[in-house]
């Protein structure tokens, strides 16, 4: 079976023998993927010409009941995406939901929030600005939804929630889609697209699909157009210098790759309860969907004194985890996605081995539960201690994405925050303290290199969000290493795909156009 392509307003079957898709746990093939022969660049002009006209002849609100329906036709087809999730992904059941749910959960968020543009075409920013004596002449700042298309290059790991939670500010925007899913684990986005096509919910060109390679797609982006990419460093690094964007300057935002840390305060010592949340937020963090979040925790910063003591809970929680075939309901870990990333992990363990100590996992004999190891893609989870890390580097530099952990002792708040700057820009740290001094000095000292700071101490307990879950309601994205890129946080999402601009005009011109608006002050 090929999957086909959706492109200018009509499936399109890839040329030659494409890509397979594989099953991570039995090996087998599952589908294949083409996209040679499609026409991109007739795809973006598409788009740019019959959806985005037709997104931006509705209001916000009107696009955020669009948004609703999409919702409502996602969750009608939840099991099969679960289904998708099993077979391309190796998911089990809290795996596939962190996704699927995720994705019908962030959907929803954005139809009930889009509510509150109501009838504007465009957002009209701040307040009229006097420019002449008698106040005859203005200026007023806009943001104008852009008129090109949207262009998603997404990452493997999360195929439904990757898509959503771009699709979903895009469209309430006004911006038409084409979402080129990783390869690997295409399948699931590309029934997505499927469902809501069938459902006849969305204009045509408001949303294409290209599964395969991104071939030359960014060699016809536009001025108007957003690149919107989700994946490794190495080819963020690609994406952004492409001669095409380069040259047409074309707004690309990154959410690349992330080495997060997770902080337990020096007042928290074994027996405590933050102590104890935090070596479970560990356990889950390296044992959902295999550790292949770009949120995880890669580095866990811990009071030297505490180094032993936290390395034993953990452990402790971690070894009794089963890992295997998600068909059996034994196994509480499933596989990494494919061969390719079982290897990259396991060079990743290779490297950090040089300078840490291994405290779990790394088991020449290690054997998944019900599965062929030949054949599958499983990686047993790690836990690993660096009591030195102002000298080492690849605990800083290496994001394993799997399964693994590392311990990291600091000695006082001036080398923790050396230590955790050292990630050069990440998604997200959680600090773990009641000492509200620590908390708010390590936040001071961390902010500016973080995209998002989880400060948990006993009175929020257990009712924190979580490390590695993104809220729609708040930002998803980081600086530096992570990409510099912002996802999410509301209404804000929606300023990727505006353009702020201002007139400088009459006045009462000005107030006729400020009618037509929504104002940002709803966003901010
Ligand atoms: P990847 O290898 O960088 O691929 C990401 C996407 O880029 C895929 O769709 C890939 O297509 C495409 N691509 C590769 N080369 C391209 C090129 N020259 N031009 C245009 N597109 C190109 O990343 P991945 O292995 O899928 O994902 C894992 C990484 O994503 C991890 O490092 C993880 O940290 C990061 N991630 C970050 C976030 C975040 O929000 N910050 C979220 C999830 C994952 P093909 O698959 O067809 O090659």
């Amino acid at each position: 079976m090929k999957l086909h392509n959706y492109v200018s307003g009509q499936w399109m079957e890839g040329a030659g023998s494409g890509e397979a898709l594989i099953d991570p746990v039995t090996g087998d093939e599952l589908a294949r993927i083409s996209s040679e022969g499609v026409d991109l660049q007739a795809a973006l002009i598409f788009a740019r010409t019959q959806g985005g006209p037709a997104l931006r002849q509705l209001s916000y609100a009107q696009r955020a009941e669009m948004l609703a329906k999409v919702a409502d036709t996602l969750a009608a087809n939840r099991d099969e995406y679960f289904r998708l999730s099993l077979l391309n992904l190796g998911a089990n059941q809290p795996d596939a939901s962190f996704d699927v749910d995720g994705a019908i959960y962030t959907m929803k968020y954005y139809a009930k929030i889009g509510k509150a543009l109501a009838e504007g075409k465009m957002l009209k920013e701040g307040a009229l600005i006097p420019l002449s004596k008698s106040n005859v002449f203005a200026g007023q700042h806009f943001l104008m939804p852009a008129k090109g298309a949207a262009i998603f290059i997404n990452a493997f790991n999360f195929p439904a929630w990757g898509f959503c939670e771009k699709a979903a500010p895009s469209l309430l925007s006004g911006v038409p889609i084409v979402v080129k899913p990783a390869s690997p684990t295409a399948w699931l986005a590309h029934r997505m697209v499927e469902d809501i096509v069938k459902a006849g919910i969305l204009p045509p060109g408001t949303v294409s699909i290209v599964c395969g390679s991104a071939r030359e797609l960014l060699d016809h982006v536009r001025e108007e157009d957003i690149v919107s990419f989700t994946g490794s460093a190495d080819t963020a690094a690609r994406i952004r210098s492409q001669a095409n964007v380069l040259r047409r300057s074309v707004r690309v935002n990154i959410e690349a790759d992330s080495i997060n840390s997770a902080i337990l305060g020096p007042d928290c010592a074994p027996g405590t309860e933050l102590f104890d949340l935090l070596t479970k937020e560990v356990v889950r963090e390296v044992t959902l969907k295999a550790g292949q979040k770009c949120t995880a925790i890669r580095r866990v910063m811990v009071p030297r004194r505490q180094l032993k003591a936290f390395g034993d809970a953990v452990v402790a929680r971690l070894s009794p985890v089963k890992v295997g075939n998600p068909r059996n309901p034994e196994a509480k870990m499933g596989p990494v996605v494919n061969k390719a990333q079982q290897a990259s992990c396991l060079e990743g363990l290779a490297k950090l081995k040089g300078e840490c100590e291994v405290l779990f996992g790394d088991d020449k004999n290690f054997l998944p539960l019900d599965a062929d190891p030949q054949k599958s893609a499983f990686v047993q989870p790690a836990l690993l201690s660096c009591k030195n890390g102002l000298d080492a580097k690849y605990v800083h530099d290496v994001e394993v994405f799997g399964p693994l952990a590392t311990l990291v002792a600091y000695d006082d708040q001036e080398s923790l925050i050396a230590n955790t700057r050292r990630g050069l820009g990440s998604l997200v740290a959680s600090i773990f303290s009641d000492d509200r001094r620590f908390t708010r000095e390590t936040i001071l000292g961390i902010g500016d290199l973080h995209g998002r700071v989880l400060a948990v101490n006993s009175a929020v307990g257990a009712q924190h969000t979580g490390h590695g879950n993104v809220v729609p309601s708040c930002l998803h994205g980081g600086p530096g290493r992570a990409g510099g890129g912002e996802e999410l946080a509301g209404l804000r999402a929606l300023l990727l795909y505006h353009r702020r601009f201002v007139v400088q005009g009459p006045a009462d011109g000005i107030r006729e156009l400020a009618e037509l608006c929504a104002d940002t002050a709803v966003i901010y």
